[in-house]
């Protein structure tokens, strides 16, 4: 049963239905059809009794579970801020699947280890960091701003006379953290999880592109925190990170900059202005599987205080075999981990630095087209200043919006959502998939179209 790993057929059914998953994936209805999403019913059993055959099991998946997939890997899904997958990144995935290398320690994996040195200096590099700059790498932008904040937390309170390690946060040098008003939800989820508390952090009023005003700033000192952020979720826009670091620095305070979807403008020609600046921040947290295109889950955090980085995320035990080599673990939480790496290493090599900087110019493009188009069409308004992959859109109403969002979504022929922006509903447009042509573009705008011409017509309501 399980010791038959070499089980032929059983792949090569799991392989041919991936391989029609992708012939359908870039033309298919981008969110699932309601037949598809009851029918995941079949999945509600109890534990079974007894085993089931290999074979039967990806048939469930194949039969139940591929329909019932949002179509993210395709060119319509403007969702959040998901990128696809490239074929070479997703082929070494798959074969990264097949060796099952845990990461934690260079002698559990020497050519993961040495992969990550390598894709270390390669990011360094590409964004601008200054020398000696560490790479850890996690599942996302969460835990990697986690992560760096917990380095900067560890340093600070070091510099205060405090060994937060042995000593704990109790009693400790209160930390503030300053962050604007924007700042995407995880920072203050991971300044939460640091147990610095929500009382912690003062918000910085932002201007009418979301960023920070740094007019505003309070005065910053050695017990600050301060985030920035490179691409505000909502409409794309860049802190002003050269009007502040200096200052910021001089002050003592720890700069993190949260740029997990922006921070890849840097690696381009036209867009790298957006980005000037972060090479004066101590931490950054980016990811793979945005801009890049890579696989889930790849999320890197980048942090120029190599020490205080693994004196945060510090473990020890005496059948741990350490020594000179790179050992992950001392800059990422997780001490197990997948090698993912591997599909990130992959998807740069096969880019190198020309392609990088077609791929995301490439969704600013779409972007710009999405913007141009959508705002020609009679009922609709573009909110943001396009200057990187996002799009706020508007009808004249609150409600319109809303109706109108909601129809786009049963359409099915792309897929966005909302948010609020300044008290206003917005309908987000995220161009983060690689797979997105022009062609792409235009259908979509077609949609929106579609939807509101349904809702102003009265149609929308049985659809
Ligand atoms: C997506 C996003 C995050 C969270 O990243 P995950 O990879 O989902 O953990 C944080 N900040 C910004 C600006 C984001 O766009």
């Amino acid at each position: 049963m399980y010791r038959d790993i070499r089980n032929e057929s059983l792949f090569a059914d799991a392989h041919e239905r991936s391989m029609t998953y992708i012939d359908e994936v870039f033309d298919r209805n981008v969110y699932p059809t309601e037949e598809a999403l009851s029918s995941l019913r079949i999945f509600d059993e109890d534990f079974p009794d007894a085993p089931t055959e290999a074979s039967g099991v990806i048939d469930l998946l194949g039969r139940y579970g591929a329909p019932a997939t949002v179509a993210q890997l395709g060119g319509r899904y403007f969702g959040f801020v998901n990128g696809s997958v490239t074929p070479v990144g997703l082929a070494a995935k798959e074969m990264a699947t097949f060796w099952d290398q845990n990461t934690a320690m260079h002698v559990l994996s020497p050519f993961a280890s040495r992969l990550e040195s390598v894709v270390e200096g390669w990011l360094n590099e590409i964004f601008g960091l200054p020398d000696g700059t560490v790479a850890g790498f996690v599942s996302g932008t969460s835990l990697a701003s986690f992560s760096g904040l917990a380095a900067g937390r560890y340093r600070l309170l070091e510099r205060l006379g405090w060994d937060i390690n042995t000593r704990g946060l109790f009693e400790a040098p209160r930390l503030r953290v300053v962050t604007g008003d924007h700042a995407h939800a995880t920072v203050h989820k991971a300044v939460a999880m640091l147990g610095l508390g929500a009382d912690a952090v003062e918000r910085v009023p932002v201007d009418s592109e979301g960023r920070l005003i740094a007019s505003a700033l309070p005065p910053l000192d050695d017990h600050t925190l301060l985030v920035l952020q490179a691409g505000n979720v909502n409409s794309g826009s860049f802190d002003p990170f050269a009007d502040v670091c200096e200052a910021a620095r001089e002050a003592g305070a720890w700069i993190h900059i949260d740029g997990a979807f922006g921070m890849w403008a840097a690696a381009t020609e036209r867009l790298a202005h957006l980005t000037r600046g972060i090479e004066l921040a101590d931490s950054w947290a980016v990811d793979g599987h945005k801009t890049l295109n890579t696989p889930y889950d790849s999320g890197i955090v980048l942090c120029r205080d190599s020490e205080a980085l693994s004196m945060a995320l510090h473990a020890s035990g005496s059948y741990l075999v350490l020594g000179e080599d790179r050992n992950s673990m001392f800059f990422t939480p997780e001490m197990s981990r997948r090698s993912r790496i591997i599909e990130l290493w992959a998807t740069l090599k096969y880019l190198g630095r020309s392609g990088v900087d077609e791929m995301v110019n490439g969704l600013h493009e779409r972007a710009a087209q999405f913007a141009d188009e959508v705002g020609a069409v009679p009922g609709f308004s573009v909110l943001n200043d396009v200057v990187f992959n996002q799009v706020m859109v508007r009808c004249d109403t609150d409600e319109l919006t809303s109706s109108t969002l909601s129809r786009i979504q049963d359409l099915r022929e792309c897929w966005v959502g909302g948010a609020s922006w300044n008290g206003r509903r917005i309908i987000r447009v995220s161009v983060c998939s690689w797979a997105t042509t022009p062609d792409d573009v235009s259908r979509s705008v077609a949609s929106f179209a579609q939807a509101l011409d349904d809702v102003v017509g009265g149609h929308a309501i049985a659809g």
